[in-house]
């Protein structure tokens, strides 16, 4: 479910014709209500007043009492309207009518989504706008919005008056709608562009654009580890963003393959933004992490340190970074381990170099650590590959890749973590994998079991700095922890 922090919307683009039934509707109401989490209310006076997000029974809780609200007989009734005019309808423009409003021809809602190659005005003439509606509401927008800014994938709802009686089919065919009225979007989660016609004889369009204050909470997911990390996190609903930054944050000391057992579990806290509907619309930074792992707390506390550079780091201080990753690509399967094996292509036996993940074509690659790079080339059986240099004796190598990121060359410095290339299975290769290599004084050694050397480890002010914001978060998780949070969120 894409829309589930991402949010749009209030818009439902719903092709389903006349057909659809009151029944229906609830499930699109269902879905809509199952996007929406959670906690109405809020008292702001404490940055630490905030919602169990995790709870799955209070979710569901919730879920039942919005599905009971919305499916009141007003809203139906509305909905109902607009679809025998229309395949199509916008749940957030559904106006607030009163049952004597219902029984005039109402307005055609329109949604189109911009794809590939689209401009404005061929989107707006191909949904039934004249040229010149069209070119009247794009002047009107450029006041507050750029229509070059627009991407493929952004939702605009249209609003057209309904066809002036009496239609004769011919025409009806050429133009189903009356004139445009309105146009929405939504370019970010926190911005709504509108241009509508001005009442009266000189209508005109005329452009606004709305701010939706969001709300910023601290949110708190944790779960027990049955399979992996990833299917915990996901059925304790944290959004994919926090996910994302929990797996990079632990990437250098936890081997995602092996170390994760059935039983272990994790914490995450992290600031959740809301609408004024109290939807869930984006995630911020992630505040704590905590890994169980075999009865060994693994725990991570954002800090920015003097340097400014902010980073993850354990109670005492210590950088979760290493100076080289284990793992430089995101979400790969390890699928050949460092070592004697018997060659997938060759069919002997033979020493692997390396360890092998794999991934999906295109999957980003990752700079291990800080470096130089010493060759970015075709390289025989490794097909596109990079080499790297880092401190202390280290280097690192990537093969088989699809392809270079943009500007990475000989001689070309690196941060860790910089996206260097893409996985594909160039060279001698069975199918779409990083083959990684760890080199130590010039020899591979296992990326997997050679002792990483360590990240930086705060001192004086900024370990003394960094204790305050320790004592923060703590503090932060406690109110969390109160079960006063989740009480307050079945009773809503
Ligand atoms: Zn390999």
């Amino acid at each position: 479910m894409k829309n589930r922090f991402h949010t749009p919307t209030f818009m439902v683009n719903a092709a389903l014709g006349g057909s659809l039934s009151i029944l229906a509707l609830g499930g699109i109401y269902f879905w809509l209500s199952s996007s929406t989490p959670i906690e109405e209310q809020v008292t702001n006076n404490s940055p630490s007043a905030s919602v169990e997000m995790t709870n799955d029974e209070s979710i569901d809780a919730n879920i039942n009492t919005q599905d009971i609200t919305v499916a009141s007989p007003e809203v139906v009734a509305t909905l109902k309207t607009d679809l025998l005019t229309s395949e199509y309808i916008a749940v957030g423009a559904v106006p607030t009518e009163t049952a004597a409003d219902i029984q005039e021809p109402s307005d055609i809602e329109k949604m189109v989504t911009v794809s590939h190659g689209d401009t404005l005005m061929s989107l707006l003439v191909t949904a039934g706008a004249t040229r010149s509606e069209a070119h009247g509401a794009i002047t009107a927008l450029t006041d507050v919005y750029s229509p070059r800014k627009i991407r493929p994938g952004l939702d605009i709802a249209l609003t057209f008056a309904p066809p002036s009686a009496p239609v004769t089919e011919e025409q009806a065919k050429e133009r189903n709608v009356g004139p445009l009225r309105a146009m929405q979007f939504q370019p970010s989660v926190e911005r709504i562009v509108k241009v509508s016609t001005t009442e009266g004889e000189d209508s005109k369009y005329i452009a606004e654009e709305i701010q939706r204050p969001l709300t910023m909470r601290m949110a708190r997911s944790t779960n027990e580890i049955t399979s992996s990390l990833y299917l915990a996190a996901t059925n304790a609903s944290v959004p994919n963003d926090i996910m994302i930054k929990m797996i990079r944050a632990y990437s250098f000391d936890v081997d995602f393959q092996r170390e994760i057992q059935k039983g272990d579990s994790f914490e995450v806290v992290y600031e959740a933004f809301y609408d004024e509907d109290g939807n869930l619309a984006r995630t911020g930074e992630m505040l704590y992490g905590r890994l169980n792992l075999s009865g060994d707390d693994l725990q991570l506390y954002r800090f920015t340190p003097s340097s400014g550079f902010t980073d993850y780091f354990n109670e005492k201080g210590q950088s979760a970074k290493k100076a080289l990753m284990r793992t430089p690509v995101d979400g790969a399967r390890l699928s050949s381990r460092f070592g004697k094996r018997k060659h997938p292509v060759l069919g002997y036996t033979k020493m692997h170099k390396g360890v092998d993940f794999a991934a999906p074509r295109g999957t980003p690659i990752y700079a291990a650590g800080d470096g130089v790079i010493l060759r970015a080339n075709r390289f025989s059986s490794f097909g596109n590959y990079i080499k790297i240099r880092h401190h202390s004796g280290y280097e690192t190598a990537y093969a088989h890749l699809k392809g270079f990121a943009k500007g990475i060359r000989k001689s070309k410095r690196v941060r860790q973590g910089q996206v260097i290339g893409y996985v594909g299975t160039t060279g001698r290769s069975t199918g779409p994998h990083l083959h990684y290599e760890v080199l130590f004084n010039g020899r591979q050694v296992n990326p997997l079991g050679v002792k990483l050397p360590a990240g930086e480890k705060l001192k004086k002010a900024d370990l003394k700095k960094f204790k305050v914001e320790q004592a923060k978060i703590d503090k932060i998780i406690e109110e969390l922890e109160k079960p006063a949070a989740i009480a307050k969120l079945e009773t809503n």
